[in-house]
């Protein structure tokens, strides 16, 4: 079988930053050490001067989801091969739940779109309609590779929200399976009632899409879930968290795991008065500069866990429609940017790397229960890996990126993407990619 030697390099662990060699062989590691031995059949790359990282895993994205009458502009393949070109090698979507369906046959779905993707992926599935027989349903999915259940706080209108007192009882059924719940938290009635008075002064304009979602709508939301982990045990991930009153509620808890995504650190509600403002139209919304600054602290300090995209592009052409604001589809993409953009930005920031593994690869994989096949560079995982050159930093995003989407919420941010990226021992030409070469694999989790 095929041997790789990875040698001179300097590798990012979660623990530390080591000078080791990394001997692969097929689609895992097999050794980690100093000067180790190869071969004549040996395939060597020379990593002096280079770091390397092991795969990044997003554990949030929504590869060609029904939106407002469309999709998102990525579906699994385009958007798979976009997140390898960044350095994701592992994403972890969520399975739709239409009308009439079980949560088996959505996942069964899921799996059918998923079939295209370049990347490895897992799956999180969503709980979008209360019923016992769809609780029934869950040991099940657990026995098929997906352990996390996502449900709503809000969108009640679109036919998605749960109320807390079904949340409480889809969590009790998920601890006793040994699952994890995540949830978008915002509560709908505090949204409700900062949208009417809006509605009522005719305020159309994307600015508002912010005020519209306001931050207590997610304090709420997270008091209540903090309540339901305590009363029921059930670990509960808490997807894209954004204020700092959040944050505040939502830290330090028992048996509560945040994500944020990077459009939350780096960009604030500044950007819904540009020309482009309808551009940056997510949910949750973007926030003041105060908000980013608290969860930068809690990046640094640990309060928040994970990073994921909440990755759902549209092309301008796409957003353009949509007035008033609550009919602009919402999301923005990320995959592709989020380990360049985050790098640089922990290079300029001076932060230690090691951190950066911890967010983005480990804990994931470790929530999520991937590891510890991956997030780690480790003897026995997979070869998810890439080889980064730190000083090559840049301001120019000419030629960097493959996605399909035409526009790019980072231009005005440094990069440094990975020169190299590989997905189980083969070496990854995002680039270069057709869409029937498909190479990801579906990841149980457990
Ligand atoms: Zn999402």
């Amino acid at each position: 079988m095929k041997k790789t030697l990875f040698a001179n390099g300097t590798i990012v662990h979660a623990d530390g930053v080591k000078s080791q060699d990394i001997l692969i062989r097929g689609e895992q590691i097999i050794s980690i050490g100093k000067n180790l031995e190869s071969n004549a059949d040996t395939q060597i790359i020379d990593c002096k001067n280079k770091l390397i990282f092991p795969g990044i895993i997003d554990p949030h994205t929504h590869m060609g989801i029904p939106i407002k009458g469309g999709f998102s502009a990525d579906d699994f393949e385009t958007g798979t091969r976009s997140a390898l070109n960044g350095g994701v090698t592992t994403i972890i979507d969520f399975t739709i739940l239409d009308n009439d369906q079980t949560l088996q046959e959505s996942m069964y779905e899921r799996h059918r779109l998923a079939e295209v993707s370049h990347s490895d992926y897992a799956l999180h599935c969503n709980i979008t309609r209360f019923s016992p027989s769809l609780l029934r349903e869950i040991p099940k999915l657990i026995a098929h590779g997906i352990i996390s259940f996502k449900v709503f706080t809000t969108y009640k209108e679109a036919g998605m929200m749960l109320t807390y007192e079904q949340i409480t009882e889809v969590a009790k059924v998920i601890a006793e399976h040994n699952g994890i719940l995540m949830v978008h938290a915002e509560d709908d009635a505090e949204i409700t009632s900062a949208l009417v008075p809006l509605m009522a002064e005719n305020h159309v304009e994307p600015f508002y899409h912010g005020l519209s979602r306001p931050d207590s709508a997610e304090e709420l939301a997270v008091k209540r879930l903090v309540a339901i982990a305590k009363e029921t045990g059930c670990k509960i991930y808490i997807v894209h968290l954004n204020s700092e009153k959040g944050l505040n509620a939502a830290k330090k808890q028992q048996s509560i795991f945040i994500e944020t995504c990077p459009h939350y650190l780096l960009l604030d509600d500044s950007v819904y008065k540009r020309k482009d403002g309808r551009m940056f139209v997510a949910s949750p919304p973007l926030r003041k500069p105060s908000d980013s600054e608290a969860l930068w602290e809690g990046i640094i300090n640990g309060d928040i866990h994970t990073l994921g995209t909440d990755h759902c592009p549209f092309c301008t052409a796409d957003k353009k429609e949509g007035i008033p604001f609550q009919n602009i589809p919402n999301g923005m993409g990320g995959v592709e940017t989020l380990f360049p953009v985050m790098l640089a930005q922990w290079i300029v920031r001076d932060l230690p790397l090691p951190r950066l593994v911890e967010l983005m690869s480990v804990a994931p994989a470790t929530i999520f229960g991937l590891h510890p096949r991956k997030g780690e560079i480790a003897v026995g995982s997979d070869a998810d890996l890439m080889v980064v050159d730190p000083k090559n930093i840049t301001s120019s995003w000419k030629g960097k990126l493959v996605s399909v989407t035409d526009w790019n919420a980072y231009t005005e941010f440094p990069a440094i993407f990975p020169e190299q990226v590989w997905l189980r021992g083969e070496r990854i030409n995002a680039k270069e990619f057709t869409r029937d070469q498909k190479s990801g694999k579906f990841i149980h989790c457990n």
